[in-house]
């Protein structure tokens, strides 16, 4: 048994969903189960919607019907006739009208909860398993939708719901592996799931690999493929700089730290059900098949101390508490923490000095209830629009010579804040957003392109 992950990336078209069923088809004798994400780019647009809702802005009618139409078109170019177009049409007509239904009541209650944001949200998923799971029946491989939502038990935390293993468990032996037995290949909806009372929640934007990769630990599969848009785990992201070099392996003790840190091709909680059962996880590229992809091991293959990529994370807020009467007295630190805690929002980096803490924080949700919160605690300053630097690798404390070589390469820009040290995998620092790309060009000539100017 394999599992085969497809993002929005590899779904925007007729023509890449055919790609699709084409992979799937040429792995048919292993047992695939299939999870997709939404068509690329729709889950951003229920989101605005709700926003627009929200903000009682008219234009949210209007992304409902070009997400709809989006939907047809694809329908259009995928079953130019037939039983099965009339019966997505309508399929995507009801979805239509459930979101019709959500946005007039956010409009009206001028709320938007994170529990009617993830039944807002998951729309995308639901969508696109049903067509993609159509599609390849029509292509010749035997296919069976199922709503995720059967399938994947979560906890209540909406917004970035965890998967209840134990449940989910069972309900993978009841539903997929049967399918499984009888050669027919499970296409189910990623991002999405249900709490033990059936509400609708989803696990996080991108979460559609952490679906994957729950399914596949549980099964459990042999292999878990992500297909995605570009060639595997990158040097870079080659958006940033179109010089990128494929990795050809990672441990995911690395590959868990990029994408902690930015490298957004995998999302981070994917890596933990597949190392806790052992199971290799491959991204792979669906437009271009043939490439080898990144795997990813639980066991090193190459020599540690030299970085293996370099990643970045936008929208960064620091945080920096400063109290000089205090000479940090004892409880001071954890007094700060506290407040972080308090206000359940993940602290990222850090690093402290006799009389001062900074830190970072990505998610500045209910930051001004941490800042009310720190003020009592000594003088505090808040500096937006930061971006986080890692360079990512293994058997860095002992490798001499390396922040000398980053900083030096880094000598014209600003940088407010490093993090070094305090893991073996990885060396950070903190920058202006608008000095984010310019410092992860040059990081890389250094590394990867021979330092080459
Ligand atoms: P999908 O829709 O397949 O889930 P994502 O957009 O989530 O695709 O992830 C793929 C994208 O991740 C790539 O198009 C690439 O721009 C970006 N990316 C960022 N960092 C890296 C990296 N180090 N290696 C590869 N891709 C990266
Ligand atoms: N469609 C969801 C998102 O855009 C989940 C995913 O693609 O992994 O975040
Ligand atoms: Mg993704």
């Amino acid at each position: 048994m394999i599992v085969m992950k497809f993002g929005g990336t590899s779904l925007g078209s007729a023509e890449r969903i055919r790609g699709v069923a084409e992979r799937v088809r040429e792995r048919q004798s292993r047992a695939p189960v299939v999870v997709v994400s939404a068509l690329g780019g729709i889950t951003d647009l229920l989101v605005r919607g709700a926003q627009m809702a929200l903000a009682r802005d008219p234009g949210a009618e209007e992304l409902r019907l070009r997400i709809l139409h989006r939907h047809h078109e694809l329908l259009q170019e995928l079953f130019p006739s037939g039983a099965v177009r009339e019966r997505l049409h309508l399929y995507v007509e009801a979805i239509g009208l459930e979101l019709d239904t959500l946005y007039k009541g956010v409009h009206f209650l001028e709320e938007l909860t994170p529990r009617s944001l993830d039944a807002i949200s998951g729309m995308g998923e639901r969508l696109s398993f049903e067509i993609v799971a159509a599609a390849l029946d029509a292509y010749g491989v035997p296919s069976v939708a199922i709503d995720a939502r059967r399938v994947i038990v979560t906890d209540e935390s909406f917004g970035r719901a965890q998967p209840l293993m134990d449940e989910t468990a069972s309900r993978v032996r009841e539903t997929i592996s049967p399918l499984l037995e009888n050669r027919r290949v499970p296409v189910l909806g990623g991002f999405i799931g249900a709490t033990r009372a059936g509400v609708s929640s989803t696990l996080g934007r991108g979460g559609s690999d952490w679906s994957a990769s729950v399914v596949g630990s549980l099964l459990p599969a042999e292999e878990i493929q992500i297909w995605t848009d570009v060639d595997g785990m990158l040097t870079v992201d080659p958006r940033a700089v179109p010089d990128a070099k494929l990795i050809p392996e990672v441990t995911f003790e690395e590959a868990a730290e990029l994408a902690y840190f930015g490298a957004k091709v995998l999302h981070p909680a994917t890596i933990k059900p597949a190392v806790e059962r052992g199971i290799p996880v491959r991204v792979l590229n669906s437009m271009n098949p043939s490439a080898p992809g990144t795997l990813i091991t639980a066991v090193a293959t190459t020599a540690g101390g030299e970085p293996r990529a370099i990643a970045f994370k936008k929208g960064i807020t620091v945080v920096l508490i400063s109290q000089p009467r205090m000479l940090m007295a004892h409880g001071f630190v954890a007094r700060v923490f506290e407040a972080f805690d308090r206000h359940r929002t993940p602290v990222d980096l850090i690093a402290t000095s006799e009389v001062s803490i900074s830190l970072t924080v990505d998610d500045p949700e209910r930051l001004a209830a941490i800042q009310a919160d720190l003020s009592l605690l000594g003088e505090v300053r808040v500096l937006r629009g930061m971006a986080i630097v890692s360079v990512v690798g293994r058997g860095f404390i002992r490798r001499a010579g390396l922040a000398g070589r980053i900083f030096h390469v880094l000598q014209e820009v600003n940088i407010v804040m490093i993090s070094f040290g305090a893991s073996d995998v990885n060396v950070s620092f903190v920058v202006a957003e608008e000095d984010a790309e310019r410092s992860v060009r040059l990081l890389h000539r250094e590394f990867f392109e021979g330092g080459r100017p």
